[in-house]
């Protein structure tokens, strides 16, 4: 399972490679959602991502990602600054990603910062840094079932965050899928999960492989109407089908006529008098060219062939349509 997995990823990734010009070590931008999700199912960032994407890897943390994590940090009494987060690597193995959205340099809202990074213009959607974006739904938080109404109330508001937090990651999921050419690799139930390329990037694949085969084919527009064609030829073979079994029939009208007509040509009379002569019985003189005939008889009446045999008559009558035939 695993093995195929991978296989598929790399496949995924070299595509990525072809179409859009990915290159090792691959840019990754994580965002606060999938460091959470990393730390709770207690995933090693580096070889968890790295084994994703089948390659080697550049985690990147943006600012305002930073800001969104710091933020959600309870404050440290003694320092009057939040307590740096567990879930948090160091900026040894996730550096930092500058990303100046405005002149004061300000952080802003961590889903408009990541999709401004994967496609800088709003109007042609391209991730023209290679990013990939690795994300994940919210962390649900475990909340103790007490029937206290202050505490019902929090719960409320706490169900209502949770579900707010939801959407928005599901939104960024969304919308950069709507940017072609970038890999979305999430946590998915304690596994890290390669997306399949999302459909703005697979028509920009096609349209490539398209281009490819173009180069190839001289005319690919007659194509189309070539197929038409050989459908409505092969209807015709089908017509021909249908007079098959005609020619088939034809063959016994052939054979009474040389039986009711001995004298068409010398040599088909020569035949039905030797016909003449293995009907009166004669069979061993007969057995020379009788061999064949009765094989070919069997082939038809599979059912009795000793019967025709001891008649004589059908196995000379086959022989003559041999003749004819030749
Ligand atoms: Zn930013």
């Amino acid at each position: 399972m695993r093995a195929k997995r991978s296989k598929k990823y790399r496949k995924l990734m070299h595509q990525y490679e072809l179409t859009f010009g990915f290159r090792e070590a691959y840019q990754v931008l994580v965002d606060s959602n999938f460091l959470q999700q990393v730390h709770n199912f207690k995933m090693d960032l580096l070889p968890a991502l790295e084994r994703t994407v089948q390659g080697k890897v550049k985690p990147l943390l943006t600012k305002c990602s930073l800001a969104a994590i710091t933020a959600a940090q309870p404050i440290n009494p003694k320092t009057g600054k939040p307590f740096r987060p567990y879930h948090l690597p160091p900026p040894t193995i996730l550096p930092l990603r500058h990303c100046s959205h405005n002149p004061e340099s300000e952080p802003i809202d961590e889903v408009d910062c990541l999709l401004s990074l994967l496609s800088p213009n709003a109007e042609v959607k391209k991730n023209k840094e290679h990013y990939i974006l690795a994300t994940a739904d919210p962390a649900v938080k475990k909340s103790d079932n007490n029937n206290d109404n202050q505490q019902r109330k929090r719960k409320r508001d706490e169900e209502r965050e949770e579900e707010q937090a939801l959407r928005r990651a599901r939104n960024l999921r969304v919308r950069a899928r709507s940017i072609p050419g970038v890999p979305i690799i999430y946590v998915k139930r304690s596994v890290m999960v390669l997306e399949p390329m999302s459909t703005p990037s697979e028509n920009v694949r096609e349209g490539v492989e398209r281009d490819k085969f173009r180069v190839g084919l001289p005319e690919p527009q007659p194509k189309p109407d070539e197929a038409a064609e050989g459908a409505a030829k092969k209807k015709i073979p089908g017509l021909k089908k249908a007079k098959g079994p005609n020619p088939l029939s034809m063959k016994k009208p052939k054979k009474r006529a040389a039986e009711s007509g001995p004298a068409k040509t010398p040599k088909n009379s020569d035949a039905t008098q030797a016909s003449k002569a293995n009907v009166a019985g004669d069979q061993p003189d007969g057995e020379e060219g009788g061999a064949p005939k009765t094989k070919r008889r069997r082939r038809h009446h599979k059912s009795g062939p000793r019967e025709e045999n001891e008649d004589g008559a059908p196995s000379t009558e086959a022989g003559q349509a041999m003749e004819v035939d030749a």
